[in-house]
């Protein structure tokens, strides 16, 4: 096989995770490019990564006239998308101008807009399949590494999925008072908004953070845990269609709650610009501003993530439950690649889903969902890069309310 090239934009907490990992990936790599709105962070990132050179540059990748002389220039096969959400679509359409893979880890998202669905990139499915390219829609862990964990329930253990609970715990400590694990901003838009699940066929909305439960997760105890809306419950219901009702928490402590519920109060979660003093300052904006960087909370980091999908459906007749998780250890992390847990978490899924592509294990022209590819090498590969999984057939799940199947 032809060894590959390989441009990654975005140079943040998960952009350094992929870079380092998919950097030692000399088997298939020949060079990479890493580029991101601020060369200095590329410089540090491609600086401890090797052996497979990286070349780095300075892009807006919301100007699309800038994505494509990047790519023109380069040349790559694959491209991974680790900036913002707002940047998917310029980027799409440079890798549409140019014939170029494309993957990213978090689905479109308006700037203007607190809103986020994946309708405005399954337009782009017949132009990337006239194309001839790929693009891989949300291969980071949650959506991504949850979506492929259904998938895998389904092929292997459930001839129908009823109900599914997708269990997010950081149970680390990162000895700040307030701070976001990933981009701030996309983390704080996503928790302010109503929540959402899916039963009976259509979605259910509840007030922010008003649904909430103790869950037990694996190694980390019980946690309280918040029902939120979360993209990859939209494809895996269309996917999935014999899901009755699917659901995503989130735990977060007493502490970041209250922080939360203070700025809110204020108005420092607003995306409305205020007057300051004859400056428009979006409050919101600011506020990541005075924040920690995602990607500087690695040090002293300690405890561990849980993510997993608790699965309750029938095979051969009789109900069967199947949970698979991941626990991972901000140490760990931290010690493979400077980073925190949840950067690492979303960073490792995503070189596996490039090396899928680059490999030609996962390539198909048009624009798809991670669960809709065959779980197995996926799954394979994950504990080889640093996130090993774990599977319990029929023990018990965190959610007990559901009907006997015999109900249904
Ligand atoms: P960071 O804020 O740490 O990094 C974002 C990077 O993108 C920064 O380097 C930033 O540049 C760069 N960037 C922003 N705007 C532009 C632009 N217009 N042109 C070029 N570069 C730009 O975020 P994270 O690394 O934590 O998150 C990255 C992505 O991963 C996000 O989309 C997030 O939603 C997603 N994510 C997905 C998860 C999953 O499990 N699926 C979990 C966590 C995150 P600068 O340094 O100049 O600010």
């Amino acid at each position: 096989m032809r060894k590959k090239r390989l441009a990654v934009i975005g140079a943040g907490g998960v952009g350094n995770v992929v870079v380092q990992k998919c950097a030692r990936m000399d088997d298939i790599y020949e060079e990479m490019l890493l580029a991101s709105r601020t060369q200095s962070k590329c410089d540090q990132i491609a600086a401890r990564s090797g052996p497979v050179p990286v070349q780095t540059a300075r892009v807006n990748a919301d100007e699309v006239s800038e994505v494509v002389s990047l790519i023109k220039d380069f040349k790559p096969d694959v491209l991974i998308n680790v900036a913002l959400p707002y940047q998917d679509l310029s980027i799409m359409d440079a890798c549409l101008a140019t014939g170029v893979h494309y993957l990213d880890t978090a689905n479109y998202e308006p700037p203007e807009i607190p809103k986020f669905e994946y309708s405005w990139q399954w337009a782009y499915r017949e132009r990337f399949a006239e194309a001839g390219i790929m693009a891989l829609l949300g291969c980071g862990f949650d959506p991504g590494v949850t979506s492929v964990f259904t998938a895998y329930g389904v092929k292997h253990y459930l001839d129908e999925l009823h109900y599914l609970d997708i269990v997010d715990c950081n149970a680390g400590d990162h000895g700040r008072s307030f701070a976001t694990n990933f981009n701030p901003e996309i983390n704080i838009r996503e928790i302010t908004q109503k929540g959402r699940y899916w039963e009976d066929g259509k979605w259910v909305e509840t007030l922010p953070l008003e649904i909430h439960q103790s869950v037990d997760y694996p190694r980390i105890g019980q946690r309280e845990s918040y029902l939120l809306y979360h993209e990859e419950l939209e494809s895996l219901v269309k996917n999935f269609p014999s899901i009755k009702r699917a659901r995503f928490w989130m735990t977060f402590s007493e502490n970041y709650i209250t922080h939360l519920r203070v700025l809110q109060n204020v108005g420092m979660t607003s995306i409305e610009p205020v007057d300051f003093e004859g400056i428009a300052i979006q409050p919101l904006q600011f506020l990541k501003a005075v924040l920690p960087e995602p990607a500087s909370l690695g040090e002293g980091y300690a405890g561990e993530t849980s993510i997993g999908c608790q699965m309750r459906g029938i095979q051969d007749g009789s109900e069967r439950t199947c949970y698979i998780f991941n626990n991972c250890s901000h140490q760990e992390a931290y010690r493979d690649t400077g980073a925190q847990a949840v950067s690492y978490t979303t960073g490792v899924p995503a070189a596996i889903g490039a090396r899928l592509m680059a490999t030609g294990a996962w390539l198909e022209p048009g624009v798809w969902n991670i669960e809709e590819f065959d779980p197995d090498p996926f799954m394979e590969l994950l504990p080889v890069y640093g996130l090993p999984w774990e599977i319990i057939i029929d023990g018990p799940l965190a959610f007990e309310d559901l009907p006997e199947s015999s109900d249904d």
